[in-house]
């Protein structure tokens, strides 16, 4: 079933096997680590970052000069579907009106919209394709968050600054890390099912990086529970949340301040554009890991083009931290129809050992 080169590497894989695990079970390294030369050599063809036209420089815009992955440099440099004097007209007659336009309906998207009713606000979420087609449907490895005795916030905050290699935005980490514990209650309140130990506290497992073990799962399919369980709330609040599927933003409207005033939606069945007026947009359309960075098989979801940065960006925002991309580094290549799914690091962390083709 398998195709030859397949067929030759298993076998090699096969006949490693039984010294590996032996090396495994005695602590001893499985494979001698690689010098820095080998490293870069094997970095430079075949990490995607690494080819010396993976990145470019932007010539417009608020991050102008600096050096972004080439793929979402030329989506920022495109020209607008629209003509920016009908943009300018179009407020002045919206088709809908909302105290809050939820641009994106994936994970961030849904907790938006449940926030919002909380505090009195009716939310319009658009998402481009249906509510839930997104990255957050298909996370599989589990959620990080202090939740046991022995662990805190502060220790959480620590091991994701230490991560981010100092980089990260500190009171966005703060907010990550208090937040945690309260965001795996409230997901249980509304019915996600975490996986528990026979005493009836949270299994948590260790994620890459982390002093303690702090990775709350759902099976191997967190993203699938949660984006079903939240899912399930917005649409049981209809006369709350209106949710427009199929229809995603294609432009940010700006009033006569320069501030953010709805956006313009584009009917993907009837090609028709929607002008809404909004109070509060918020953007949550996730990443860009669908764009094939150098013609990579992806994990991702086909939502994932970076529309909202590239909205953002022609309306003025200076985009952060778009000098770093996260790849999963393990997927699967065959059968080809799955190429690029991933195979989750938890598979590593259980004791995996990543092998090249030659065993
Ligand atoms: C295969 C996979 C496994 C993962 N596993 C884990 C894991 O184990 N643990 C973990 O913490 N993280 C994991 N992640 C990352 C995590 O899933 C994401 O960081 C998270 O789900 C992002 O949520 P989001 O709501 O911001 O974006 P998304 O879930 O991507 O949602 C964005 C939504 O916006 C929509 N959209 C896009 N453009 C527009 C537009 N112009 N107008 C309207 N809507 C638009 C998209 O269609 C989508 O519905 C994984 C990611 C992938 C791909």
């Amino acid at each position: 079933m398998y195709p030859d080169y397949l067929k030759d590497s298993l076998e090699k894989v096969n006949q490693t096997r039984s010294k590996r695990l032996e090396l495994a079970k005695s602590d001893k390294p499985v494979y001698p680590p690689m010098n820095a030369a080998e490293r870069e050599d094997v970095l430079s063809k075949f990490h995607p970052d690494s080819a010396s036209a993976a990145r470019s420089h932007i010539r417009i815009g608020p991050n102008k000069g600096e050096q972004l992955t080439t793929e979402i440099t030329d989506l920022l440099e495109a020209h607008s579907m629209l003509d920016p004097k009908r943009m300018e007209e179009s407020l002045a007659n919206p088709d809908y009106e909302t105290d809050m336009l939820i641009i994106g309906g994936g994970g961030a998207g849904c907790w938006a919209a449940i926030t919002a009713i909380k505090n009195g606000i009716k939310p319009m979420i658009a998402t481009k394709l249906r509510l839930g087609d997104a990255n957050s449907m298909m996370s599989e490895g589990g959620m990080q968050a202090a939740v046991t005795p022995q662990d805190s916030p502060t220790r959480h905050y620590l091991d994701a600054i230490g991560g981010g290699h100092f980089d990260n935005k500190p009171e966005l980490v703060r907010a990550l890390t208090e937040d945690g514990p309260e965001v795996v209650r409230e997901l249980e309140n509304l019915g996600v099912m975490w996986d528990k130990m026979e005493d009836g506290s949270l299994q948590v497992l260790h994620g890459g990086g982390t002093s303690h073990k702090r990775m709350v799962s759902c099976r191997d399919y967190i993203g699938a529970v949660i984006m079903r369980t939240l899912m399930d709330e917005v649409e049981n609040h209809p006369d709350e949340i209106s949710v427009r599927e199929f229809e995603p933003a294609i432009e940010l409207l700006l009033d006569d301040k320069g501030q953010c005033a709805g956006a313009v939606l584009y009917n993907l069945d009837t090609e028709q554009f929607m002008v809404v007026r909004a109070k509060t947009t918020v953007i949550t359309t996730g990443g860009f890991g669908r764009l094939h960075i150098r013609g990579f098989a992806t994990t991702n979801h086909y939502g994932a083009t970076g529309d909202g940065l590239v909205m953002a960006y022609r309306a003025g925002a200076n985009l952060k931290f778009m000098d770093s991309v996260q790849y999963h580094p393990t997927g699967a290549i065959y059968p080809e129809q799955i190429a690029g799914f991933l195979i989750t690091e938890k598979i590593r962390g259980a004791g995996g050992q990543p092998l090249n083709k030659d065993g």
